[in-house]
């Protein structure tokens, strides 16, 4: 399968910045640098399908949104 060309795309919070090598599987994987300044490197397939849109910041600070809302309801 031809390699899609992703670089300098953004993704949600990612900002593909750099060709990495394929994985084991051959998958194209992707240098990537998040608005929080975090580097990491994920599959092509994964970003364009919507499955990586931050390094993981994005999920913690939702799952902390998510906890401090329910602290409210308790509260209340
Ligand atoms: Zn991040």
């Amino acid at each position: 399968m031809p390699k899609k060309n992703i670089l300098n795309q953004r993704f949600g919070r990612l900002l593909v910045i750099e060709e990495a090598p394929s994985n084991k599987n051959g998958n194209a994987m992707w240098k990537c640098r998040c608005d929080c300044g975090n580097i990491i490197i994920t599959k092509g397939t994964r970003l364009r399908q919507g499955g990586a849109l931050s390094c993981g910041c994005l999920r913690k600070e939702n799952s902390n949104k998510a906890a401090s809302k329910r602290m409210k309801n308790l509260k209340n």
